[in-house]
């Protein structure tokens, strides 16, 4: 199939163009390098022995957007790109719904007008909040966002389950994401986080680099095994493959709405990540406990069940294998 990836060139986009190609599709880049880098191109090329045609391009731009919908005519699209900072997205709210909802909208639209069936949508395991039972299934109720960007999650679901009531034939698949860590096992592509990481695993290899000082675990108080946060990580790599299988799934049919958790259905503390880190990479961290971040939950993790049964997905690497690959990752950045 001919797919569209809207932030291609970006961390989860940029592994899910080379699995693409693994499994015989032809994707299409579209990504403005606002928040990734050009070179991941050339990466990808290397990766997979194949050339990948790209354009640059804003996809609240709908003219431009509509152009290479003219010009591409695809099966289907895979949209990565949107803004995903929560914090940067409380002070800047307009910035995320602008961005986030136009670029939506604007493929939706174009999916009308050049009938184009199948498009898999970037969720997030935000829109559970603070979840009554863990582990969560896609049946848990949604709880309302706690942050702007949160909300563009969670009305990114609402606008594609309207737009699929009032179509006759388009396939919807909602993919909701737990913690994505790890990089390609080649080395050759991984997360390019902008100024000071947000996340866990790109602080972690920044500071196990001597690019930042020590790690600030936030908050060592909680109800849990060590008083840590609870996450759900999962490689990057079997994340980029369940939109591959998810495309492959909806194309088949017609009118289709799916909705599925994307982890491994393990909670991992944040010790246990640093400890894991230590351990497999032979690292000492520096790290110390701090106060709790703010708008933080507690626990979450996956019941996932529905996409291993459904799309007959399954996670193929570990945390170790994720914690391994993120460093050697930091490693060859640090080197080229
Ligand atoms: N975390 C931390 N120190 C950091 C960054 C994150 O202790 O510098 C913790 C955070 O409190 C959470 C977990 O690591 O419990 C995962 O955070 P991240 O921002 O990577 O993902 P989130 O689950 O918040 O989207």
């Amino acid at each position: 199939m001919k797919i569209i990836v809207t932030g291609g060139a970006g961390f989860i986009g940029s592994h899910t163009v080379v699995e693409l190609i693994e499994r015989g599709h032809t994707p299409i880049i579209i990504d403005d390098y606002r928040n990734s880098k050009p070179f991941i191109l050339s990466r990808i090329e290397e990766i997979t022995n194949t050339t990948v045609k790209s354009y640059n391009i804003d996809c609240c731009s709908f003219d431009k957007l509509d152009k290479v919908f003219k010009e591409e005519q695809p099966d289907g699209i895979i949209h990565f790109a949107a803004y995903k900072a929560v914090g940067e997205s409380v002070n800047q709210p307009l910035k995320y719904y602008n961005n986030n909802l136009n670029s939506l909208t604007n493929i939706l639209s174009l999916m009308q007008k050049h009938k184009v069936d199948n498009i898999v949508f970037s969720s997030s395991c935000t829109v559970y909040g603070t979840a009554e039972k863990i582990p969560v299934t896609e049946k848990t109720p949604r709880k309302p966002a706690e942050s702007p960007y949160g909300n563009t999650k969670q009305v990114g679901e609402d606008i594609l389950t309207d737009f699929f009531n009032s179509e006759h034939d388009k396939n919807i698949s909602i993919l909701r994401y737990f913690n994505p860590i790890g990089a390609h096992p080649s080395g050759l592509i991984g997360e390019l986080p902008i100024g000071t990481p947000n996340n866990l695993v790109p602080y972690i290899t920044q500071t196990a680099a001597g690019i930042r000082k020590e790690l600030t675990v936030f908050g060592d108080d909680y109800t849990t095994k060590d008083g840590t946060c609870i996450r759900d990580y999962i490689h990057v790599v079997d994340l980029a493959t369940a939109h591959i299988y998810a495309i492959e799934k909806i194309a088949k049919q017609s009118k289709q709405l799916d909705i599925y958790n994307v982890g491994v259905g393990i909670g991992t503390t944040v010790l246990e990540v640093v400890q894991t880190f230590e351990e497999v990479n032979n690292q000492k961290l520096n790290y110390i406990i701090g106060n709790r971040r703010a708008g933080d939950v507690v626990e979450i993790y996956s019941d996932n069940t529905k996409i291993v049964e459904e799309l007959n997905w399954k996670p193929k690497y570990s945390l170790k294998d994720a914690l391994r690959d993120a460093w050697n990752w930091q490693k060859k950045m640090q080197n080229d």
